[in-house]
């Protein structure tokens, strides 16, 4: 599993830099990290629908605070008040990797 070895997050660009133990480097906006939320507010547990509308999040989003949890994902809590979710490496790096894609 990757994990990162350094976390830097710009609140001027709203953005979240991971530097991955292989050395690759991601930037991920801070909406984009929100839009992609698996908690069960904004994803539903059963259907696994997504119930947040993405386009609900506000382009200005900031972060009020980031911890680790354990040592396997980041929690986040936004400017928006949000914070139930978890974002583990592996899903931040599947955010980063669709995003670079796209
Ligand atoms: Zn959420």
């Amino acid at each position: 599993m990757q994990s990162p070895k350094n976390i830097k997050v710009h609140k001027e660009q709203r953005l979240l830099e991971l530097i991955w133990s292989d050395s690759d480097i991601s930037r991920l906006l801070f909406r984009t990290v929100r839009q992609n939320c698996r908690c069960a507010v904004c994803v539903d547990e059963f259907s696994g629908k997504q119930l947040l509308d993405p386009e609900t999040v506000p382009v200005d989003l900031g972060v009020l605070e980031i911890s680790l949890c354990g040592n396997y994902a980041l929690r986040v809590r936004w400017s928006d008040t949000h914070d139930s979710g978890l974002f583990t490496w592996n899903h931040l790096r599947s955010i980063a990797d669709a995003a670079a894609a796209s």
